[in-house]
């Protein structure tokens, strides 16, 4: 039979580099991490912009050198196997895993899954037309110009209006390409007003409410069309096309485990330690709330790998489990569920995203008793923070409500 881990980390990304940094800090020894890329880093390895480091190294850095110094400060002291995917978990802390030695089971007291996050691509958007080369996500065009040197076009069209959008901006200006346009179905952009801006000073026309009707192009993207908003239907040349933000988690392992998770996207329920519905699994990063900075998720690792460090030393102890229910603005909130026993915080965090632009009052709820209350201004994709809440007298019947 295959050795035991004490903890073995799936995903090498700021999140699961930063989880086995606090294993290491706590003392936990011969915790292996798993990667299915080349190299250890995640998606940062392909950012080039200068929006990491500041809560972990207090200095702005690009997101190649930020995963760099994350990576080395794990390197010396635990296995990463990389181009290794997890292609299965299984009750009690049982994974196989697939890489040029072939498939494998290994075995783990904790697991920690720390997988990150996907953009939405073309077809899951149900954006009509042809199939024509040139159609592709902003990580895909990251790695294309970091990572391969290559080009994806010349006249690129970006999709979206997230962060992450006007940062393919840049990446395209970084390897001499002007994007033509920048297209979102919303009237508002997702990311900061003033981002439209920066997009008209970097020559990019920008479209609101605009909703693209066709791909058009054999074998390369030759136009796209669309409705702009006013109404009008108009097609603009392009080479190539990118679809930016709308990020899901990467649940693909946790779909077709036996965790409990969210029928609708697939997210695993977890409570505010990071523990999965099997207590030998965890849940990490990005892929419990698509999406944050990558330094938050880095804070994150290292508070939830502290809590797994712990939960190796400490007795079971009876607890019970309050749900988290959401009022229909609500898109997510992380944790899904509470754990109250005595060792438990009575405070708690939650962090949660709408579907829809909301500015008022944000109260949590058991039953009839207001825990939390406050005045928020909600953007769609926007991180939220609802800190502070007390759940000291949360009962085994208790139902945790966020509502306006
Ligand atoms: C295109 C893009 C641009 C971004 N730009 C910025 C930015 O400018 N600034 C910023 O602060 N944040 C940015 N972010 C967000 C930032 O990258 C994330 O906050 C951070 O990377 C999240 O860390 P993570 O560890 O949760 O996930 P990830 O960085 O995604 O790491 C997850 C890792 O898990 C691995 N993995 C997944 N499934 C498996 C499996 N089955 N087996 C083995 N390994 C697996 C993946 O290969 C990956 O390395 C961006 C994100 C994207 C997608």
């Amino acid at each position: 039979m295959n050795a035991r881990y004490p903890v073995i980390i799936i995903g090498a990304g700021p999140a699961g580099l930063a989880a086995a940094r606090a294993l290491f800090d706590a003392g936990v020894k011969n915790v292996l991490l798993l990667e299915r890329e080349a190299e250890a880093g995640g998606v940062p390895r392909h950012c080039r912009h200068p929006t990491f480091g500041i809560q972990t190294f207090y200095r702005p850095m690009n997101g190649d050198r930020w995963a760099a110094r994350i990576r080395q400060r794990i390197e010396h002291h635990y296995e990463i196997r990389t181009n290794t995917t997890v292609v299965s978990l299984n009750p009690g802390g049982v994974l196989e895993i697939s890489s040029d030695r072939g498939l494998e089971t290994l075995y783990a007291e904790r697991i920690i899954i720390a997988t990150g996050v996907r953009e939405t691509p073309r077809h899951a958007r149900l954006v009509s037309g042809l199939r024509p080369q040139g159609v592709l996500t902003a990580g895909a065009l990251q790695q294309f110009i970091y990572l391969r040197k290559l080009k994806p076009g010349n006249c690129p069209v970006i999709v979206g209006s997230e962060l992450v959008s006007f940062s393919a901006i840049w990446t395209l200006r970084n390897a001499g390409i002007r994007a033509v346009a920048l297209i979102d179905e919303n009237l508002r952009p997702t990311a900061f007003k003033l981002s439209t801006l920066y997009a008209r000073l970097m020559g990019v026309e920008v479209h609101l409410g605009a909703h693209i009707t066709r791909i058009n192009g054999t074998e390369r993207v030759e136009s796209i069309a669309f409705r702009d908003a006013a109404g009008q239907e108009r097609v603009m040349a392009c080479d190539s096309l990118i679809f930016t933000g709308r990020f899901t988690g990467e649940y693909t392992l946790i779909r077709t485990s036996h965790l409990l998770h969210e029928a609708d996207s697939g997210r695993p329920i977890f409570d505010q330690y990071g523990c999965c519905s099997d207590p030998a699994y965890y849940a990490v990063g990005n892929m419990t709330h698509p999406a944050d900075m990558g330094d938050q998720c880095y804070q994150e690792g290292l508070r939830i790998g502290r809590f797994v460090a712990e939960s190796l030393r400490a007795e079971a102890s009876t607890s019970f489990q309050v749900p988290v229910i959401l009022h229909e603005v609500f898109k997510i909130a992380a944790p899904n569920v509470v754990r109250c026993d005595t060792g438990s915080q009575a405070s708690l965090t939650l962090n949660v995203r709408v579907n829809r632009y909301h500015h008022g009052e944000i109260r949590v709820m058991d039953r009839q008793k207001i825990l939390y209350r406050k005045r928020h201004r909600c953007l769609p994709e926007r991180r939220i923070l609802l800190r502070g809440i007390d759940i000291s007298a949360l009962t085994a019947d208790s139902q945790l409500t966020i509502t306006i």
